[in-house]
């Protein structure tokens, strides 16, 4: 299997939708891994071909199997790894990511980021006695190219350096010591209340900025002592929506024009890292993708999350999503 795996998720229609279109979709389910998308103007059929497909009934519990949990394992192991939810705004990125809140009482709704966290005190739960844990969790926000740290909002531009004992990183983040399972959710509210605050301020929304969590498992064995770190960047993206040619200026445009730059960029070098042949990786393009560069590619694990609407309403995006998750890898 690739280092690299690419799956997509369309969640169910709206209320919106289902009125306003009569509920019409604009794919149709084939199986687990090709979906057909149906061209309303021209009629045309394409068939497209991921690592796997969740339809509108899927379960929060087996996109987190499928996408995140190799990763985790992994990263237990030392191995970082990436999870990234791509799509337009209201596709259902922060759903899979978070859940409706990331402190849902609804053990059904959890997202991604409770579930990593459940799992890893889990497994250190369950871990050899000889080995000892340390967590460590960051979470950043990046809009405009600049870095805001989550749980320290004084610090509004960080840096990314590079060194050979830290490998990437960015420069003076906050990082937090964690110790249990609520510790951390507690955190992570802290953070992303911070990410709330800080955009009614600077007067943006929530979808105009990449949001990034990190999470450090360091391992060591008080035997050998001998120690082991493993890395996962969980990023919820900025909505992938192109923004009407004619009607955006100013800033909303600016920050139209920053976010495909970015996006593109990461499309670029996960296409760079699935080719056979060997090929520059440009790492150096965007802040997003240069802070991941040591968990993108090369030894470790990155899986990208395509959210979708089935409905008709948004088939244009809906295809712009698919065909950015088949050009980043072409199966
Ligand atoms: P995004 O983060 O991509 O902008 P959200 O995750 O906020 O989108 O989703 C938009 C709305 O759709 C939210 O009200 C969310 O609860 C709902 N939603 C998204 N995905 C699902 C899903 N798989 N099942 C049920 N509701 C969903
Ligand atoms: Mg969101």
């Amino acid at each position: 299997m690739s280092n690299v795996s690419v799956c997509v998720r369309f969640r169910p229609l709206n209320a919106r939708e289902s009125l306003q279109a009569s509920g019409a979709s604009c794919i149709r389910q084939l199986d687990n891994e090709c979906v057909m998308f149906k061209d309303e103007k021209d009629q045309e059929e394409t068939t497209f071909t991921f690592d796997r497909i969740f339809y509108e009934d899927s379960f929060q519990a087996d996109v987190f199997d499928f996408v995140a949990l190799p990763i985790v394992r992994d990263a237990m192991n030392a191995i970082n790894g990436t999870v990234l939810t791509y799509g337009q705004t209201g596709a259902g990125k922060t759903h899979s990511m978070e859940g409706p809140s990331i402190q849902t009482n609804d053990p059904k709704l959890k997202g991604i980021l409770p579930r990593v966290t459940q799992i890893i005190f889990d497994l250190i739960e369950r871990a050899d006695e000889a080995a000892e844990f340390l967590i460590k969790l960051s979470m950043v926000e990046i809009y405009m190219e600049k870095i805001r740290d989550l749980l320290d909002t004084k610090k509004d531009n960080l840096q990314v350096k590079e060194n050979k004992l830290h490998g990437i990183f960015v420069a003076g983040v906050t990082e937090k010591y964690v110790q249990s399972e609520k510790e951390m959710l507690q955190i992570l509210q802290t953070g992303l209340a911070n990410r709330a605050v800080g955009q009614t301020l600077m007067n943006c929304e929530s979808s105009r900025s990449h949001c990034v969590f990190l999470l450090t498992i360091q391992q060591s064995d008080i035997e050998d002592r001998s120690i082991k770190t493993g890395k996962i960047y969980l990023v919820d993206l900025a909505g992938s929506e192109k923004v009407e040619k004619t009607g955006a200026e100013g800033k909303l445009l600016c920050e139209a024009k920053t976010i495909n730059k970015s996006l593109s960029a990461l499309g670029n070098v996960i296409n760079a890292l699935t080719s056979d042949k060997p090929c520059h990786v440009p790492y150096r393009d965007s802040k997003l993708t240069r802070i991941l560069q040591d968990s993108l590619g090369g030894n470790s694990r990155t899986a990208l999350l395509c959210c979708c609407s089935p409905s008709t309403l948004h088939a244009s995006e809906t295809l712009s999503t698919l065909r950015f998750g088949t050009r980043a890898k072409l199966i």
